[in-house]
């Protein structure tokens, strides 16, 4: 007899429990996972468009199912805790686990608990490797080459993630790392080595690759009172970008705040093949991470 509804114990026999359990012992799922029985959860504790979609559309692209976090609708409202969230999902036995928080470098955290794979979707101001991955290989496909490029970062640079993980890419591959932003935004390291820019024109001058940031303010801790337009990537500006020049942005952009609509249009704004290039780079990425290939 199989269940048609389950509401509570009445009619059930301890015989018929009984054989309900030993159905439960045969169960494993541990064991010789074929590709489409892996499930990837993506936890996201913050906003996100292009990032928790392009990881599900790279999870079913790599024949395994994702399963999402319901942030808004989540115990979290009772008060659970991040990391008791997490260790709830990996007792789930997920295989792999996609993380967003907005806390600052929160995957040290997470290392120190979690035993299946990790893989860092954006951790506050300070990183959001796999977007670097992204726009380090669009780059490398729309210049033909990374090493000896000059990647100006333009805007609100110190509270980016993008360009914190970015920095750490295009260093190591051996491109040149230009800023142009309000000193209040600057980013303060001696990690890398930057070339500075008083004026966008300069900046955009010396560049191979235009990176406009979002003006980010929801890491605002004072209200900025310079004028911004300064640092706009507009028509004035594209008229002085090198003419093989590529022009980038994370995205979600603020159209005429830190990007115009005719930069947006402009042949050399690759920022749909950004999003594009997201999905096949996080594709390989969750490949490897589950041993598919
Ligand atoms: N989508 C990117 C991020 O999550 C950029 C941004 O939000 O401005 O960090």
């Amino acid at each position: 007899m199989s269940f048609r509804h389950f509401l509570n114990f009445e009619g059930l026999s301890p015989q018929r429990i009984g054989s309900f359990f030993s159905k439960v012992d045969q169960l494993n799922f541990y064991e010789n996972i074929k590709p489409n029985h892996h499930i990837v959860a993506h936890l996201f504790f913050e906003p996100s468009t292009r990032t928790q979609m392009s990881f599900t559309m790279a999870t079913i692209r790599c024949g395994a199912q994702p399963l999402s976090f319901p942030f808004e609708n989540s115990s979290l409202k009772k008060g659970e805790t991040f990391l008791d969230t997490l260790l709830t999902v990996q007792a789930m036995g997920v295989s792999a686990m996609v993380v967003r928080h907005g806390y600052p470098e929160s995957m040290k955290d997470i290392l120190g608990v979690i035993q299946i794979p990790l893989i860092n979707a954006g951790e506050g101001s300070s990183g959001h490797p796999t977007q670097a991955l992204l726009d380090v290989y669009t780059i490398l496909k729309e210049r033909g080459r990374v090493e000896g490029e000059t990647v100006l970062f333009v805007g609100d640079v110190s509270h980016s993630r993008v360009a914190w993980s970015n920095f750490g890419l295009l260093s190591l591959l051996g491109a040149k790392i230009g800023l142009c932003s309000p000193k209040e935004w600057l980013p303060q390291s001696k990690k890398y080595k930057f070339e500075y820019f008083d004026t966008l024109e300069d900046g955009v001058k010396w560049a191979t690759v235009v990176m406009a940031l979002r003006v980010q303010k929801e890491r605002h801790s004072v209200i900025q009172n310079f004028d911004i337009k300064k640092y706009q990537v507009n028509g004035d500006i594209l008229k002085k970008i090198k003419s093989d020049a590529i022009i980038m942005h994370p995205a979600p952009f603020n159209r005429e705040v830190e990007i115009t609509n005719d930069v947006l249009n402009d042949p050399r704004c690759v920022i749909w093949k950004q999003v594009a290039n997201g999905v096949k780079v996080r594709t390989v990425l969750l490949k490897e991470i589950l041993k598919l290939q």
